[in-house]
């Protein structure tokens, strides 16, 4: 499922910064842009460019450390049609709940990596094993140079894995391998000397 925002011709809409309780609202004014779209007419693709970017309500872009909060807000970013490439945070912050380090993520970095791999690992290059609750492929998410060890939270130094291949990263006795086979093998990662 994809929600494909406007591209019909319309008063210039400004919506950057929407509260979340009115994200219902602005997915409804984009289905109802999107039904009537006519031809875009003259100026009609940089209007559509401006209303895809202003529909995205800002709390879904919003950075956080509760991974439940991060995969509801990726899950959401994933529907849309198309998402530019983020930044991501080179040195995400980090704060410490008890014994434990939390990273703030983000949603953005997360559901165009999951989106770029179109349903597949980014690894074994299988097809995820099973449709998630939310519809999609399963596929999660995996720093290749974990934010533990320093390694950047952007879609250079994050792939799209099944679970078996996350573990492997993780566990396997190859798992050094595993990572060189990746470096070679997705062409966006950047490794950090
Ligand atoms: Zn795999
Ligand atoms: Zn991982």
């Amino acid at each position: 499922m994809c929600a494909v925002f406007g591209t019909k011709r319309q008063s210039p809409v400004t919506v950057s910064r929407v509260p979340e309780a009115s994200f219902e609202a602005v997915l409804a004014f984009a289905r109802d842009a999107a039904s009537s779209a006519g031809s875009p007419g003259p100026g009609g693709r940089e209007q559509s460019t401006v209303l895809r970017e202003s529909v995205i309500p800002a709390e879904l872009e919003e950075p956080t450390t509760d991974p439940n909060e991060l995969d509801l807000r990726a899950g959401r970013l994933r529907n849309l049609c198309s998402l530019e490439r983020p930044k991501g945070e080179q040195v995400p912050a980090r704060s410490t709940l008890g014994a434990r380090t939390l990273y703030v993520r983000s949603p953005i970095v997360k559901a165009w990596v999951l989106k770029e791999a179109r349903g597949r690992c980014e690894l074994c290059q299988q097809e995820a094993p099973f449709v998630g609750d939310d519809g999609e492929p399963y596929l999660e998410l995996h720093h290749v140079l974990p934010l533990a060890d320093g390694g950047a939270d952007t879609v250079e130094n994050a792939v799209a894995l099944c679970p078996n291949c996350h573990r492997r990263l993780h566990h396997a006795e190859d798992r050094s391998e595993r990572r060189e086979h990746l470096y070679r093998q997705v062409s966006r990662l950047i490794r950090v000397p």
